[in-house]
């Protein structure tokens, strides 16, 4: 959490010294990871009064560590700032942007491929340091390393929206049912929205936090759409800033945050309970040990699943047992198309971070029958503001569910390992013939309200981008019903390790057509309850 660090929260970073994170006392919890999961398992546990240690990997190399990154990102960050590009020449800025990009590749080759690096080059992971290899198909992993996680990258899209029934339980062979009942996620969606303030509008029925009305460029939208396609529900996208999680829980006494703590391994006792976290200290380079009988992984999707496989009680990886860990990888399909259009109702309209016109299914768009494909529709995120003499932009993102499938997976590969030591992720991800076949109907939709907005497309993608690139990753460490085919338990414990929970994007059996995280938080809050219960 870059700049904005709290007070409390500074003190508690400086408080948080080796010599107590490897006291024997230990704590009650260790949270792994302190992104939007691990953030909000803090906060649940700290309330609950539970004394929790945050391990996170956040660390940033001063000039003389790695100079050619750090000078790299400087000037990437400088030449993003909107306030250099109004005073430089058009074609300096691109010619620049492009510069910087190529020399970032050197150490971020796949990290510079995600449309937020240039906004914060050093929030995103080294890849040198920390590599992976694609097997199969192509994948690209997007990661930060810094506490706040994704969640406070600048350019982060800001939209909420909750499961519904039928994404919880399809009733269809296409993915198995969440092993919990809809119902029981409401109180916890609505606790998270109330903490992040969510505005928009009603969603299933639910309002927001803070409901909104459209403004006249909005408003015009909504009538557009409406006259094209009249089965179409656009609705004003439900959006947030990011949630300061750790700075609230910092007010209380019971946090401890430790930086540039790489979790190697979840240590679990020969009765298989959880008792601590094997980490790399990244400022002494020596590995270290911290106990507590309660872990929460939120390490986000992949990382926490390479943790489970690189840990090694006596009877192999934990959560190995049922053959499931690794296996149903999910990202978004996604497409995008952005252009120039023309002036917007109630000019100038401001590109307000979060704020769009949401349209979901729109794959019902002509009267289509739900259910008729063996996929599960797309919906999509419309963004318009005003860009001077009478000209507009557009942005529209469409997203559509990955079904889980086995073949879609990670593996860890000892032989290959990180700077630090520790053994890397195989992954293996291609899209299904049925997941290319509705790609071309997000790209007939985005094609077809370019021309509802009279759009000049600069950038429109043929077929669905690389999977990764929508950054929603999910699955291989699924919750389910039976120990026989899941890694987790209804709850987000691990079948074979009790105490040890992992509640972020990894615990998804399906990931519906939703941006993730309010699901992740719901699930960790609610984890939070039963593991203090
Ligand atoms: C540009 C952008 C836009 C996005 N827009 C949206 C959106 O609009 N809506 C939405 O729902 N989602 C969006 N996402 C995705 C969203 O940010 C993620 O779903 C969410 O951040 C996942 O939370 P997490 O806690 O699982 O992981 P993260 O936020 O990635 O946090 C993981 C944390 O774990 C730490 N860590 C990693 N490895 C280790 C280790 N070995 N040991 C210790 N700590 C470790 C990291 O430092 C980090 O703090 C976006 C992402 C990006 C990058």
């Amino acid at each position: 959490m870059s700049v904005s660090l709290r007070p409390a929260l500074e003190a508690t970073i400086a408080k948080t010294e080796l010599a107590r994170v490897e006291s024997p006392r230990g704590f009650d919890a260790i949270v792994v990871g302190a992104g939007a999961s691990g953030g909000m398992a803090a906060l649940q546990l700290t309330a609950a009064g539970l004394d929790v240690l945050v391990l996170d990997a956040g660390w940033r190399d001063g000039f003389l560590q790695a100079p050619l990154r750090t000078a790299t990102a400087a000037l990437v960050r400088n030449i993003a700032d909107p306030r250099l590009q109004t005073i430089l020449p058009p074609k300096l800025v691109d010619y620049g942007t492009r510069a910087l990009k190529l020399m970032g590749r050197l150490h971020q080759p796949v990290q510079t491929r995600c449309f937020a690096w240039p906004l914060a080059p050093d929030s995103f992971v080294c890849d040198r340091d920390r590599p992976y290899r694609v097997e199969e198909g192509e994948f690209h992993w997007f990661r930060t390393e810094q506490l706040g996680g994704k969640m406070i990258v600048p350019g982060h899209g800001r939209q909420y929206y909750r499961m519904g029934p039928r994404d919880l339980h399809p009733g269809d062979s296409l993915s198995p049912a969440w092993p919990l009942d809809p119902g029981e996620l409401t109180r916890w969606y609505q606790d998270v929205e109330h903490l992040l303030g969510v505005t928009g509008e009603a969603e299933h029925d639910i309002p927001p936090e803070r409901q909104v009305r459209p403004n006249a460029s909005e408003q015009d939208a909504i009538i557009r759409i409406r006259r094209r396609w009249p089965t179409v529900r656009p609705m004003i996208g439900r959006s947030a800033a990011p949630l300061d999680s750790l700075g609230l829980s910092a007010a209380g006494e019971r946090l401890w945050v430790r930086q540039g703590a790489i979790a190697s391994q979840v240590l679990v006792d020969e009765g298989g309970v959880a008792t601590g976290v094997r980490f790399v200290d990244r400022a002494s380079r020596s590995v270290r040990e911290a106990r507590a009988p309660l872990v929460f992984l939120c390490a986000s999707a992949l990382e926490s699943t390479r943790i489970l496989m690189a840990s090694e009680p006596p009877a192999g990886s934990i959560g190995a047992r049922s053959g499931a860990l690794g296996r149903h990888l999910m990202d978004h399909v996604i497409l995008s198309g952005e252009g120039v259009g023309g002036a917007l109702p109630g000019e100038p309209v401001e590109n307000t971070p979060g704020r769009c016109v949401y349209l979901p299914r729109l794959d019902l768009r002509d009267g289509a029958v739900d259910g008729a494909t063996q996929t599960r529709g797309h919906g999509a995120q419309l963004y318009r503001w005003s860009i001077g003499q009478g000209r507009s932009w557009f942005l529209c993102n469409s997203f559509a569910e990955m079904l889980p499938s086995p073949e879609n997976r990670v593996t860890l590969d000892r032989e290959r390992r990180d700077a630090f030591g520790l053994p890397t992720l195989r992954i293996r991800c291609q899209h299904s013939p049925a997941e290319l076949a509705r790609g071309e109907d997000q790209g007939r939709v985005l094609r077809e309200l370019g021309e509802v907005f009279g759009v000049k497309f600069t950038r429109l993608l043929a077929g669905p981008a690389t999977p990764g690139t929508a950054i929603h990753e999910c699955g291989t460490a699924r919750m389910g019903e039976d120990p026989a085919n899941s890694v987790l338990d209804p709850f987000n414990q691990c079948w074979d390790a009790k105490g040890l929970y992992v509640t972020d994007g990894a615990s998804f059996p399906s990931q519906g057509a939703q941006n993730p995280t309010l699901t992740i938080l719901a699930l960790t809050a609610r984890s939070g309850g039963a593991a203090r219960a």
